[in-house]
C-alpha cells in the first residue's frame, strides 16, 4: 500500500473513475467530478484496501495512514478556508462508505461530523440560524451515538419526543432552537447512561466514525446483501471511507436538495427526471417526511442553478456514457454535486437507452449489447404479474421455474377438462402430477401448467417452453389428489374450478387470481438492439420447433433454420395417435408398413409446413425418438375402448403394453435403437421429409433438410442408419429428378457417443449435442426424478447449480469439447450445434460460443435471449468463425 488518502478539490483530484477498485464507486466518480472541474465539496478518500488491512490486522491500521490523514485534513482545511474544531469558522464533514459495487443503505454513514457545544455556536452565528444548527447538532449526536457507538437509536427517538410532548407539537419543524438545545442536553445523558461519552473532540469523532465505516463492512446486512446478489466473501476488498466537506441544502429558500436522472429510468426516454425538496438535507428526502417536488421546481426557484444542473447533467453523461443518477445539493444558491453514478432502470428502459445512445453516437453497438441482460430481454416477452397485487397474493408453494411468464386462471387436473373450459373462454391452469405426450393438447388451451414431479427437461417444461406458456414443474409441495380433483399446499386445500396464480419466472404459486401485464414483444428498440446482436454473435441460433406455428414463431423471433424438430410430437395430434398405434401393435412387417404408409403423408404435410416457415434456413429433422410404450395407454379402461378400434383383442393390447415395458425406459428401447429393430419407421421418414423437399424445390422454393439420427453411441449404428437414409433419399431425387442438397447427421448425447466422436465424424455430417441426455447419461442422474434431490446438492455445494438448467462444464463440458475436437480432427468443417434445453441459457450459450461450436438451438421464446447472450459471449471472448477451434 503506497498511498492510502485520495485527495480532491480546488479543481484538482489524485483519483478517478477508473479507480473505483481502490477507491469505491463513490470516491472514483468525486474525484472524476473533481478532475473534470464540476463543483463538487473537497473531500478525500481512504482506499479499500486500508478496509481489507483493518480486517485482516485484528481491526487495526496500518502506522501510517493517521500521517496521510491528517495531511489530507490539512489540505481540505486550506481549500475550504475552514479548520476543523474552530470555534469561528468550523469545518464540518460527511463520513460515507462506498464499495466498488454499489449497496446502497447497507453501510454507515455519519453527517455533520465536527460538531460540538463550541463549533455549534459558530455554526448558529455563521448562519444567522441557531434552529439549523442546534438541530444539525443533535442530528450529528443522535447519527454517531446509533452508527459508531451502538446506542440504540430509538433512545434517542424517545428524547427527542419527550421535548415534542412537552411542547405540545407533533413535527420537527415546529421545534426551535431552545428546544434542540434541550435534545441536546438529553441526548448526552442517553450517551452517558449507555456508558459512553459524546468526544468532544473532532479529531476524535472523525477516527471513530472512519472505523465505524469500515467496521460496517462486516455487519450483517452488508454480508447478507452481498450473498443475495452474488458478491462472493473476498471478490471486493472492502470499503472506502469518503470524508467530504459538508454543504448543506436546508439554509433556507435558496438551499435544498434533490437527485436527478439523466434519461427517464422507468421509460428510458431522453428527458431529464428528477426530484427536488428546497430548504433540506437529503435525508429529509430518504425518510419521506416530506415530498419533493418534480425537478422543474428548481427553475421556478433558482432558474440559474436549475440551467447549471442542467448543463452539468448532459456533460455527465456525455462523459460517462451512460444514463447517470446524480445527487445535488444547493447551499445558498451555490450548486454542488454529491454523487453520480449509471443509474439504475428498468429492462424497457435499458434497452432504449442503449440503442438511443448507439444512435446519438455516444456507444458502439457492442457496448449496447453489454448494457441489456438476457433476463430484461426475457421479461418483455412474458406476462408479468401486478407488482401491487402479487405483493398481496398468498404464495401456497414452489417449484421449478421452468418456464417464464405469469399467468392465473382455473384449477383443472386433466387435459380434456382443459380444453373443453378454453373453448368456453375460461383461463384454466393444467394441474398435473407429471404430463405426458397425450397432454399436450390441454397444454396448449391452458394459461399455463403447473406439475408436481420432473425437472427442467421434463416433458411439462420442454412443451411449455416450446408453446412459451408459463409453467413450474417438480412442485413437490403440491400433493394432488386426483380422484377428489383437489390439490392441497401449505396446509391450503385447492379445488377444481378455485383460482391459483403461476409465476414461471420465479416458481411460485399463489392462491387466487392475480392481474397480469401484457408482454411488450419484439417490436422497435427491442428488435433494434437484437439486431446489433446479430452483427456480433458468430453463434448461430435456431430453435426447437416441431410444427409449422411453433417455426412461425422462432422465425419472427429471428431463428436462422430448425435446429431440432421432435418428429414425435407430431403423432399426438388429431387421430394420427390411431394410426401411429395401429403401427405400433402391427403383427407383421407388411401390417407395419401399411400403417405407416397413412402416417407418412400427414408427415410430410407436416415438414413441408417447416420447410416453408424456415424457407432457405437448414431444418434439422430428427428421427422418431422416445421408447414406444409412450404412444399407448397404460391404463385397463384405456385399453378397453382402444383395442377395437386396432383390430385386436383387450389380452393381446395387454401383452404388446406389458412387453413394451421398461424398467429404465430413457434407457431403454429408443432413439436409434429404434430403427433399428424397426427400420421401416425410418425409410417412413426420410420418405416424408425428403418428397416435402422435393416438392419445395419443385415450387422454386429453398430447402436445406438435415436428417438427424438420436442417440447414437457407436459409429456402427449410424452407418446403418445412414445407409437406409441414403439409400431411400437418392432414390427418390433422382426419380424427381431435382437438384437437392440434404444433410445425415446425428445428436451427441450418449457419452460413448461423445468419446468415440472421431469414429462417429467419418460417417456423420453434422453433430448436435443433445445436452439433456448428455447430462442425464453423463452424470447418471434421471431427468425426471433428481428435482427431489437436486437442491441438497446445490445447498451442499456438490453440485453449484442445476445442472440441467446451466450445462455442467466441468463434466458435461468436457464431453462436449472431446467430441468437438475428435469430430473435428477427422472433418475440420464438421458443423457442430446444441439443442438441448441449454441451448437457450445465457451461461451455457457463452461455453459454447468458447467451445467453438456453431449454433444454438432453442424453443422459440428463448431465441431472443440466445441471439442477445450469443453476442455479449462473442464480446466478452473474442474468436473466430469455424477456424482455430482449439482453446
Ligand atoms: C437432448 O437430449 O438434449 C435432446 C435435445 O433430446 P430430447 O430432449 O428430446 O431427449
Ligand atoms: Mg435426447
Amino acid at each position: 500500500m503506497e498511498k492510502m488518502v485520495y485527495f480532491y478539490g480546488g479543481g484538482i483530484a489524485e483519483g478517478s473513475a477508473k479507480m473505483k477498485n481502490l477507491l469505491g464507486g463513490k470516491g472514483a466518480n468525486l474525484a472524476e467530478m473533481a478532475r473534470m472541474g464540476l463543483p463538487v465539496p473537497a473531500g478525500f478518500t481512504i482506499t479499500t484496501e486500508v478496509c481489507d488491512y483493518y480486517w485482516k490486522h485484528d481491526r487495526s491500521f496500518p502506522e501510517t495512514l493517521e500521517a496521510e490523514v491528517e495531511a489530507a485534513l490539512k489540505r481540505l482545511e486550506e481549500v475550504s478556508g475552514k479548520k476543523f474544531g474552530d470555534k469561528d469558522n468550523p469545518l464540518l464533514v460527511s463520513v460515507r462508505s462506498g464499495a466498488a459495487v454499489s449497496m446502497p443503505g447497507m453501510m454507515d454513514t455519519i453527517l455533520n461530523l465536527g460538531l460540538n457545544d463550541e463549533t455549534v455556536e459558530a455554526l448558529a452565528k455563521n448562519t444567522g440560524n441557531p434552529r439549523f444548527a442546534y438541530d444539525a447538532y443533535r442530528r450529528f449526536m443522535q447519527m454517531f451515538g446509533d452508527v459508531a457507538l451502538g446506542i440504540p437509536h430509538h433512545d434517542f427517538e424517545e428524547a427527542l419526543n419527550k421535548v415534542k410532548e412537552e411542547k405540545g407539537v407533533k413535527l420537527d419543524i415546529e421545534l426551535e432552537a431552545e428546544d434542540f438545545k434541550k435534545v441536546v442536553e438529553l441526548y448526552k445523558e442517553i450517551y452517558k447512561k449507555a456508558g459512553k461519552e459524546f468526544p468532544q473532540d473532532p479529531k476524535k469523532q472523525l477516527w471513530i466514525a472512519i472505523e465505524a465505516v469500515f467496521g460496517s463492512w462486516m455487519n450483517e446486512r452488508a454480508i447478507k446483501y452481498r450473498a443475495i446478489n452474488g458478491i462472493k466473501e473476498g471478490e471486493l476488498l472492502g470499503t472506502a471511507v469518503n470524508v467530504v466537506m459538508m454543504v448543506f441544502g436546508n439554509m433556507g429558500d435558496d438551499s435544498g436538495t434533490g437527485v436527478c436522472f439523466t434519461r427517464d429510468p422507468n421509460t428510458g426516454e431522453k428527458v431529464k427526471y428528477g426530484e427536488y425538496l428546497p430548504n433540506a438535507q437529503g435525508e429529509d428526502v430518504v425518510a419521506g417526511i416530506r415530498t419533493p417536488y418534480p425537478l422543474e421546481k428548481l427553475n421556478e426557484i433558482l432558474p440559474d442553478v436549475y440551467k447549471q444542473l442542467i448543463d452539468i447533467m448532459d456533460m455527465l453523461e456525455h462523459h460517462y456514457k451512460d444514463m447517470q443518477d446524480i445527487e445535488f445539493t444547493v447551499e445558498k444558491g451555490k450548486l454542488y454535486f454529491l454523487q453520480t453514478r449509471t443509474g439504475k432502470r428498468t429492462a424497457k428502459a435499458a434497452i432504449k437507452i442503449a440503442v438511443d445512445m448507439v444512435k446519438e453516437g455516444l456507444i458502439d453497438k457492442a457496448t449496447a449489447v453489454m448494457r441489456v441482460t438476457p433476463d430484461q430481454i426475457d421479461k418483455l416477452l412474458h406476462p408479468a404479474f401486478d407488482e401491487a397485487e402479487i405483493k398481496k397474493a398468498q404464495e401456497i408453494g414452489e417449484g421449478l421455474p421452468a418456464s417464464p411468464g405469469a399467468a392465473t386462471g382455473k384449477v383443472v387436473f386433466s387435459a380434456d377438462e382443459a380444453e373443453e373450459l378454453a373453448k368456453e373462454g375460461t383461463p384454466v391452469i393444467l394441474v398435473r402430477p407429471e404430463t405426458s405426450p397425450e397432454d399436450v393438447g390441454g397444454m396448449n388451451a391452458a394459461e399455463g401448467i403447473l406439475t408436481a414431479t420432473g425437472g427442467m427437461t421434463s416433458h411439462a417444461a420442454v412443451v411449455a417452453r416450446g408453446m412459451g406458456k408459463p409453467a413450474i414443474v417438480g412442485a413437490e409441495e403440491i400433493v394432488i389428489d386426483e380422484e377428489a380433483k383437489e390439490f392441497e399446499a401449505r396446509g391450503v386445500k385447492v379445488k377444481d374450478g378455485d383460482w391459483i396464480s403461476i409465476d414461471g419466472t420465479t416458481g411460485k404459486v399463489y392462491l387466487g387470481k392475480v392481474k397480469t401485464i401484457k408482454p411488450q414483444g419484439l417490436e422497435g428498440e427491442v428488435a433494434e438492439l437484437l439486431n446489433f446482436a446479430d452483427e456480433i454473435r458468430v453463434l448461430g441460433v435456431r430453435a426447437n420447433a416441431d410444427i409449422p406455428r411453433d417455426a412461425n414463431v422462432a422465425r419472427n423471433f429471428g431463428a436462422e433454420g430448425i435446429g431440432l424438430c421432435r418428429t414425435e410430437h407430431m403423432f399426438f395430434e388429431g387421430d394420427r395417435i390411431q394410426k401411429m398405434r395401429r403401427m405400433i401393435v402391427s403383427k407383421t412387417v407388411e401390417q407395419r408398413e401399411a400403417a405407416l404408409e397413412e402416417l407418412l403423408p400427414l408427415q410430410k404435410e407436416d415438414f413441408k409446413g417447416l420447410f416453408e416457415a424456415m424457407e432457405g434456413f437448414p431444418v434439422t429433422i430428427r428421427l422418431l425418438d422416445p421408447p414406444l410404450h409412450e404412444f399407448l395407454p397404460q391404463d385397463e379402461e384405456q385399453m378397453k375402448e382402444l383395442a377395437p378400434q386396432l383390430g385386436i383383442t383387450v389380452e393381446e393390447l395387454k401383452e404388446i403394453v406389458e412387453n413394451l415395458h421398461e424398467f429404465n425406459p430413457m434407457m431403454g428401447h429408443r432413439g436409434v435403437r429404434l430403427a433399428i429393430t424397426y427400420p421401416e419407421v425410418a425409410v417412413m421418414q426420410t420418405k416424408a421429409i425428403i418428397m416435402a423437399a422435393i416438392e419445395m424445390v419443385k415450387e422454386g422454393k429453398k430447402v436445406k433438410p438435415e436428417i438427424m439420427i438420436p442417440l447414437v453411441g457407436t459409429v456402427k449404428e449410424l452407418k446403418y442408419l445412414d445407409k437406409i437414409v441414403r439409400e431411400t433419399a437418392d432414390k427418390l431425387i433422382e426419380e424427381a429428378g431435382v437438384d437437392l442438397d440434404y444433410k445425415v447427421g446425428t445428436m451427441i448425447e450418449v457419452p460413448r457417443g461423445a468419446i468415440t466422436a472421431d469414429e462417429i465424424a467419418e460417417v456423420a455430417q453434422f453433430f448436435s449435442f443433445g445436452t439433456n441426455d448428455l447430462t442425464q447419461m453423463t452424470l447418471g442422474f434421471s431427468r425426471d426424478d433428481y428435482g427431489k434431490f437436486i437442491n441438497d446438492y446445490i445447498e451442499k455445494g456438490i453440485y453449484e447449480k442445476d445442472p440441467f438448467k446451466h450445462v455442467d462444464q466441468t463434466g458435461v463440458g468436457r464431453m462436449v469439447k472431446i467430441a468437438k475436437d475428435y469430430g473435428r480432427s477427422v472433418n475440420p468443417e464438421l458443423k457442430l450445434g446444441v439443442c438441448g434445453e441449454h441451448g437457450g441459457d445465457p451461461e451455457s450459450i457463452e461455453f459454447f460460443h468458447k467451445t467453438q461450436l456453431d449454433y444454438v438451438s432453442c424453443s422459440p421464446y428463448r431465441v431472443p435471449i440466445a441471439r442477445l447472450a450469443a453476442a455479449q459471449a462473442a464480446v466478452k471472448f473474442k474468436r473466430g468463425k469455424f477456424v482455430n477451434y482449439a482453446d
